[in-house]
């Protein structure tokens, strides 16, 4: 397993890590496969989507209203629970293909790490199967 830390810089946030997941999969010279890409957080996510500017805002604001002026419980001892809901429906981890040290993504899918709680380090797990 490997990994890298991306810091992000607002409390929700969309950060296009493929470049970084493909220097991964390719330095592993593996020949075919599958990555899981996974974050050991339950306030982020791993979203696939395509990294377009304003498909990012879309995102953010749908994910915002989903959560808007829902009374959670959680936020009475940690005011969070909306970072931990769209976390967990989001989900923490993505598994794409591989052949030949190149992914077999199609060309507007990109791997979004999703900031749900930021600003915050995060660490993004690699694991090569
Ligand atoms: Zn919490």
């Amino acid at each position: 397993m490997s990994k890298f830390t991306i810091s992000t810089n607002k409390r929700y946030e969309l950060v296009d890590i493929t470049s970084k997941v493909e220097e991964k999969v390719e330095k592993a010279k593996k020949g075919e496969g599958a990555v899981v890409i996974f974050v050991p957080h339950s306030t982020a996510a791993i979203l696939i989507t395509e990294n377009e500017a304003n498909l990012k805002k879309d995102w953010i604001n749908f994910l915002k209203d989903k959560v808007e002026g829902y009374n959670f419980n959680h936020n009475k001892i940690d005011d969070n629970a909306d970072s931990h809901i769209l976390s967990g429906l989001i989900g923490q981890s993505k598994t794409i293909p591989f052949k030949n040290g190149r992914l077999e993504r199609g060309t507007w899918q990109q791997i979004s790490l999703v900031e749900l709680d930021g600003p915050r380090r995060r660490n993004i797990n690699i694991k090569i199967v």
